[in-house]
């Protein structure tokens, strides 16, 4: 099958795996429309963006495989795209061990992946708790969450490495939200602080991130620490 829609490489990153340096695919095409998204590019005009064959993209990493422990698919929202297996196989076949990024909202392309052992690690970006108005809030469509709920059951049940993370701001959220998606999730969840330096909804632009003292509190009470401490008193209040 021809691939058509990588439609970005980094050859190399510090930064996309944890421990790991990588290379990074962009897939284009996304579900949802996160007012915060700094990909939107990828989102919003992937249909005007160049695609990368998938043939050049893995001539282009093969020297590197001495450097690099992997690749990482990101975008966009890959499983959104019905060329990810195909991808995913060709850098198996290559030898390549993969991250793959997803929002989870198709949890049955993860299973399906899973199962074919395509993938090494996965790291979900869940929008916000389990909640609708506030999923809408923050990815601008209305969600069905029992994917989002299957797609973390998939993803817990797999063994394989994997990280939950959550981009927080104080216009969306708040210590409350983290506390119960953290009790939620029964394990410790990545925060990534909101940076206005690119967003998909323009207005976003004077918004801004958590001050660095209240992201670190809202970082311990991501990673189980403070739940029910006394460092709660230090957080925002709801
Ligand atoms: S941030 Fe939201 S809109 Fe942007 S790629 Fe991720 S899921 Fe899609």
């Amino acid at each position: 099958m021809r691939c058509n829609n990588i439609k970005g490489l980094i050859e190399c990153s510090f930064v996309d795996w944890p421990g790991m340096v990588c290379g990074v695919m962009f897939l284009g095409g996304c579900n949802f429309r996160c007012p915060y998204c700094h990909n939107h590019p990828l989102v919003l005009e992937t249909d005007s963006l160049p695609a990368l064959p998938l043939g050049k993209v893995l001539e282009r990493l093969a020297p590197l495989k001495k450097w690099l422990n992997g690749v990482c698919i990101s975008g966009g929202e890959p499983t959104f795209d019905p060329e990810l297996g195909t991808i995913l196989t060709r850098l198996k076949e290559k030898g390549w061990k993969v991250k793959l990024d997803t929002n989870g909202s198709r949890p049955f392309v993860l299973k399906k992946l899973l199962a074919k052992r395509l993938i090494d690690m996965i790291a979900m970006d869940i929008k916000a708790p389990l909640d609708e108005k506030k999923y809408i809030r923050c990815t601008g469509r209305r969600v069905d969450l029992e994917n989002i709920r299957q797609s973390i059951r998939i993803i817990r049940e797999s063994e394989i490495p994997h990280e939950f993370r959550m981009t927080v701001l104080p216009r969306y959220h708040n210590k409350n939200d983290v506390a119960e998606l953290t009790a939620y999730l029964a394990e410790p969840l990545k925060l990534q602080n909101f940076n206005p330096r690119t967003t998909l909804d323009p207005r976003m632009a004077i918004e801004e991130g958590f001050s660095p003292e209240i992201f670190s509190d809202l970082q311990l009470l991501a990673s189980g620490a403070a739940h029910n401490d006394s460092n709660d008193k230090m957080l925002i209040a709801s």
